[in-house]
């Protein structure tokens, strides 16, 4: 069985995937966004960037585009892919693009994907794509539904209906290329919608094995009780459930929602809290593991750690197939690298897409470096370290 203690302070390790021109690209954006003014101002710049269609494109692309995008097409995400291979670290593909919310959008974003499910499907037995259901329908539409009438709705709305065949389509397509499907989640107030539809065809496509993946965040105070649901709904129907599992994206966001409704905010009050959440789904979905196959996706290592430690009190020594770890390109690849060193199942998100499309995300990625307490130190302090080694 692997190695019980992982050691994720080895920078080594961590960023042997990197030459020596990467590191130094690397380390200059961490050392940018370490500065939430920096952050404040290039928020700026790329507004302008995409506004004015200013001739910058390059500026972004040799920066932030490169440290945590792995290419502008799938042929320039495949050498990455092919080098993540090299360290046993698999690849989650996951198109970036946002904003086109037209029918023409949806429908390209749907062939892209399908794509990236062909790009992916010889990298068996795990090979991954990322979906966005935001990338195959527009979300305000999907907000004016409540809980009790969108069952209903799916029968007489042509829209829900062609959302649907989207989703099914994806799923069909990964389940018939042995490609794992994992939905992300967004908003709370369209997550209702996403777990109606996941739920179905979790149904339908993890009859033999999980295929598709629900995501949890689990900043929500709802989330181990959906959790638990879903679980004795598998059991009594037979099927797989495949969850990833992560804190959540968007603690401010659904604050201020809730607030301007005078609802109860549905996050968590604490980062406590949340990570108390975050680590009580884990033990529930992996002392499930005959049944639940669970992505552990989180850049936080006290949290792989307690994991780790389950994997080995619940003896899951088939954990091929039960437990995956991931974390976002660019990010804690201390964690993904030590994590694949010793064995375990290490995955990377892999975002790819045109420079400009993909502007929001790498703003996000910023701004959640800077907001999450250290994490940009921690990453440039290891990031010094390993320029520091590789000089002697
Ligand atoms: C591979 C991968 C896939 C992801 N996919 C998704 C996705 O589909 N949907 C999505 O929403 N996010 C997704 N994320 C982002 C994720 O939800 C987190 O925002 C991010 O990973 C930071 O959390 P952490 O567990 O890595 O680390 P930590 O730094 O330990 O946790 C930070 C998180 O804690 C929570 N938090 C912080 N402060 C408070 C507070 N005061 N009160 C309550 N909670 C607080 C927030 O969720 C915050 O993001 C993904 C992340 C990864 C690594």
């Amino acid at each position: 069985m692997e190695n019980k203690s992982v050691n994720f302070d080895d920078v080594s390790i961590a960023f042997s995937y990197k030459s020596d021109a990467e590191l130094k690209r690397m380390f200059f954006v961490y050392r940018l966004i370490q500065k939430p003014f920096m952050v404040k101002f290039l928020t700026r710049v790329a507004f302008w960037i995409i506004k004015y269609k200013l001739p910058f494109k390059f500026l972004l692309k040799n920066t932030m585009f490169q440290v945590f995008c792995a290419g502008v097409d799938l042929n320039e995400t495949k050498k990455t892919m092919a080098h993540l291979k090299k360290y046993d670290v698999y690849t989650v593909l996951d198109y970036v693009a946002e904003g086109d919310k037209s029918e023409v959008g949806f429908k390209k974003n749907l062939q892209t994907i399908i794509k990236n499910i062909d790009c992916v499907k010889n990298e068996s037995p795990n090979a991954f794509v990322g979906v966005k259901i935001s990338g195959l329908e527009d979300v305000e539409y999907l907000k004016t539904f409540k809980q009790a009438d969108f069952v209903e709705k799916f029968k007489t709305e042509h829209r829900l209906q062609l959302l649907h065949e989207r989703v099914e389509k994806i799923c069909q397509e990964g389940d018939k290329n042995n490609v794992k499907v994992y939905f992300d989640a967004e908003e709370r107030n369209t997550q209702d919608i996403f777990d109606y539809l996941i739920e179905e065809m979790m149904r339908k496509y993890n009859r033999q094995k999980a295929v598709v993946y629900n995501t949890l965040q689990m900043y929500l105070k709802d989330r181990i009780d959906y959790l638990n649901k879903c679980i004795s709904e598998a059991k009594n129907e037979h099927f797989f459930i495949g969850m990833k599992l992560v804190r959540g994206a968007y603690v401010e966001k659904e604050r201020e929602e809730a607030k301007k409704l005078g609802l109860e905010s549905p996050v968590f009050d604490t980062k406590q809290g949340t990570d108390d959440s975050f680590n009580h789904a884990v033990q529930i979905c992996l002392e499930n593991h005959d049944l639940v196959a669970t992505c552990i996706a989180t850049h936080n290592m006290e949290s792989i750690q307690k994991a780790i430690i389950l994997i080995h009190e619940y003896q899951i020594n088939d954990h091929e197939n039960k437990v995956f770890f991931s974390q976002l390109y660019g990010m804690s690849d201390n964690l993904t690298f030590n994590l694949a060193k010793n064995k375990y199942n290490s995955s990377k998100y892999v975002p790819y897409g045109e420079v400009e499309k993909a502007i929001p995300y790498l703003l996000r990625r910023a701004e959640e470096n800077t907001s999450i307490e250290g994490q940009v130190s921690r990453e440039f302090e290891m990031l010094k370290q390993e320029k520091n080694r590789r000089k002697i």
